[in-house]
């Protein structure tokens, strides 16, 4: 029997990038998959096709995540389509990079609604859906950036670091009824994200891990398969770093 068999798993961002690899590591370790997408309807369609070769439910949904009624609405259909859900990867995120001098609101406000109001909205919505199975892992991907700062990254390090603090708190709320509720903080991934940066850019970071390498989607998949799976059952209100050991 495969670790994830006749679990639903909702992942927010699909598309492309960390995402993608999480939906392809859920669905071939046997779960239905959920997920979503804000504009990419032509890949979101081709990673659906992707998902069925492994046998499982998969479907796409458009849906922002910044909005909180289009959350809402985004579970109401999951539950209705799948019956339940079981894990739930807020994986969307974007950043809008500058130093603070050159940063403007629209900036700051477009990377909190979308990396950080996104996980209150989709856990907010979930919420009745998961204390009435009295069961649920919750898994928010933040980033090591979230915990150690980054020049030019002060919108999305803040973002992240409130996704931290909202992971323990939530851990600690719905503990006592079976649901946990953890953070994933990648370091440097090869993503579209991480190919916008500039090649000096891309070697200073590199020059930070002691792995030697840039992480890919598989490497944070991975870690979202231990703590969606039951292998994990005592784990909660953690922060795990898929980093190459940079030091954070
Ligand atoms: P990416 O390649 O840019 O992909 C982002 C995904 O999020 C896309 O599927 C995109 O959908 C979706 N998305 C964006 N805004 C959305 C919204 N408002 N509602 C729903 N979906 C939305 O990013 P990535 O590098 O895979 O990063 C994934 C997550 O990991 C992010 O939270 C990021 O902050 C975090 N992370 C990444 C790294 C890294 O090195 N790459 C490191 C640490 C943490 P569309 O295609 O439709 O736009």
């Amino acid at each position: 029997m495969k670790l994830l068999e006749g679990k639903v798993a909702l992942v927010t961002g699909a598309t492309r990038g960390i995402g993608k690899g999480i939906v392809h590591k859920l669905a071939a370790s046997g779960a239905n998959v959920a997920f979503t997408y804000a504009s990419s309807a032509a890949s979101a369609k081709e990673i659906e096709t992707e998902l069925k070769v492994y046998g499982v439910e998969a479907k796409a949904y458009q849906s922002n995540a910044a909005d909180y009624e289009a959350s809402e609405q985004l579970i109401a259909n999951v539950v209705e389509s799948f019956g339940r859900i079981d894990i739930i990867v807020n994986n969307a995120g974007i950043t809008r990079d500058g130093l603070l001098m050159r940063m403007n609101e629209a900036q700051w406000d477009e990377v909190m609604n979308t990396n950080l109001k996104s996980v209150f909205n989709i856990t907010k919505a979930a919420q009745r859906t998961l204390l009435k199975q009295r069961s649920g892992s919750i898994i928010n991907i933040s980033s090591v950036v979230g915990i150690r700062g980054n020049a030019g990254q002060s919108n999305y390090a803040a973002s992240k670091a409130g996704i931290i603090g909202f992971t323990k708190s939530i851990a600690q709320e719905l503990g006592s009824r079976n649901i946990r509720c953890n953070a994933i903080a990648p370091g440097f991934i090869s993503t579209e994200m991480t190919a916008e940066l500039g090649e000096d850019t891309v070697n200073e970071w590199l020059k930070s891990v002691p792995l030697g390498r840039a992480g890919t989607p598989e490497d944070v998949a991975n870690a979202v398969l231990f703590l969606g799976s039951d292998l994990s059952t005592y784990v909660s209100g953690q922060t795990l770093n898929v980093c190459g050991a940079m030091l954070t």
